[in-house]
């Protein structure tokens, strides 16, 4: 298998993927709590996840990619309550919304989408498991809480001090700082809010509600248990806010559960930020993928834009920057253009070809190093440069530069969206075009110019060559 060496958040480490069973890799991603629309920030967390992803099939992997969607949790009851509908209700709509974006942005599918409300049955029996083994208690106010004190690994992944926890102490919110490392719920006795908006089940510790951390590992055990008789995940992944309480109650509860490590490989995207902040609904200061789409922003350019930053820094989201890639995907889709014309002279060898290779090579040796996006992307627009001298000249080689350059971009998925044409557009082109012709033909230069004013005005560009009139909509 391929030299991909990755960071893992639990050893502080680049270290080579070592798949348990190559070439599958089980990838489990801690999907949307889908209260409300997704911003930009938390897409630039799936898009980084959509670049792993890309980069281990085309590195030969087979991907069963897991993402949960989180339909149950304070967040999305607090949400529904507020609206006055059932739990259902309220978050099915973003729920679709949340397909809709990732779809606009191009970001391949997982395999399975496991709703937190579905997988009760598997969260039950985790909890169940957890009170037998004596790692899991009933507080006095009815919630079962994992006992941190009977997990001596407690920590290790957001490296806290054991001094720093607070042993027999109990927090029962889903998100909770790290100074508050206390015994966390498992399972939440149901309030008066969660049986109102239907977020409250049977259990035999008590009716109730799954705390949060406890459905990821209940979901991912139960998705690749079931599939492959599997207890460990090659990698999990999130954003960096994640790694603690949520990834590190997740290994606890799954690892006190299993005996087994939970996940091999754990990796933490950076954040998205406006002017130094992290980009949150609580801030205010986000924008949704939906507001990108409708502004009529090329998904293409806010795949570059995040691509140009490594995944574990941090990237300040502005207009310049968004205006910036969408110029550089342009270029892209320009030179595709101009390299595809200069295909017609044949697929052998020549400069292009080498200097598609040279390209291919830097943007492989890139991706393996911990997903060196920003250097790929480097080497992609180095080789535009190059190839673009190349052809001034006339250079040969271009069928192969471009198989090269459409390996690459088909992983980083830049290039622009082609324009749908519709089919009455495309007979009235043809028709004008037959119309020009005819006038330059009969050398009436006034009537064609005309025709092609005519076209512009409609967003189509004409070009002469020796091959004919080309044309396309700009
Ligand atoms: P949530 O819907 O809040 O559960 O978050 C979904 C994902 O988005 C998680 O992996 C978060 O770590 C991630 N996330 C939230 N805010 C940001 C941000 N500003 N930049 C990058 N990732 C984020
Ligand atoms: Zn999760």
């Amino acid at each position: 298998m391929s030299p991909l060496s990755l960071y893992n958040t639990l050893t502080r480490r680049v270290e080579p993927l070592e798949p348990l069973a190559p070439p599958r890799v089980t990838l489990y991603t801690c999907g949307p709590t889908v209260w409300n629309y997704a911003h930009i920030g938390n897409f630039r967390t799936f898009l980084f996840e959509d670049l792993l992803r890309r980069w281990l099939e085309h590195s030969g992997y087979e991907v069963f990619h897991v993402m949960n969607l989180t339909d149950v949790d304070d967040r999305t009851i607090k949400a529904a309550a507020a609206a006055g509908k059932s739990l259902t209700e309220h978050t099915e709509p973003f729920t679709q919304a949340f397909f809709e974006d990732r779809d606009y942005l191009r970001i391949k599918p997982a395999h399975v989408y496991p709703r937190a409300t579905q997988y009760i049955k598997p969260m039950v029996a985790l909890v169940s498991r957890l009170l037998e083994r004596g790692v899991a208690y009933k507080g006095e106010d009815g919630s079962v809480y994992f006992a941190i004190a009977k997990f001596p690994a407690y920590g290790r992944l957001s490296q806290l001090d054991r001094r720093e926890l607070k042993t027999g102490a109990r927090v029962s919110s889903d998100e909770y700082a790290k100074d508050d490392a206390r015994d966390f719920a498992l399972w939440k006795k149901s309030d008066a809010e969660d049986e109102a908006v239907g977020a409250a089940w049977d259990a035999p510790f008590g009716r109730g509600r799954p705390g949060w951390h406890l459905e990821c590992s209940a979901m991912s055990l139960d998705e690749i248990g079931r599939r492959f008789g599997a207890e460990t995940l090659d990698i999990h992944a999130g954003g960096v806010d994640l790694i603690f309480p949520h990834h590190e109650d997740e290994i606890a509860q799954s690892e006190a559960a299993t005996g087994k490590p939970f996940a091999r490989h754990w990796l933490h995207g950076e954040f998205l930020n406006v002017r130094g902040t992290k980009m949150s609904k609580r801030f205010g200061n986000f924008l949704t993928a939906r507001d990108l789409r409708d502004q009529g922003v090329d998904a293409g350019a806010v795949r570059l834009l995040f691509s140009q930053t490594h995944y574990r820094q941090s990237i300040d989201f502005n207009d310049e920057a968004l205006d910036g890639a969408r110029e550089g995907v342009r270029r892209l889709g320009e030179f595709r253009e101009r390299l595809t014309g200069d295909g017609g002279r044949g697929t052998g060898d020549g400069p292009l070809a080498e200097l598609g290779k040279k390209m291919e090579a830097e943007f492989t040796a890139a991706l393996n190093d911990d997903l060196n996006a920003p250097r790929a992307v480097a080497a992609l627009f180095e080789f535009v440069r190059a190839a673009n001298r190349g052809m001034d000249g006339g250079a040969a080689g271009s069928g192969k530069a471009l198989a090269a350059f459409d390996r690459v971009t088909g992983v980083l998925d830049v290039l622009p969206t082609p324009k749908r044409l519709d089919s009455a557009l495309s007979a009235w082109v043809e028709e004008r075009l037959a119309a020009r012709a005819q006038a330059r033909k009969s050398k009436d230069f006034k009537a064609a110019d005309a025709i092609r004013a005519e076209l512009v005005a409609r967003g189509v560009e004409i070009e002469d060559t020796p091959q004919g009139t080309k044309w396309r909509v700009v």
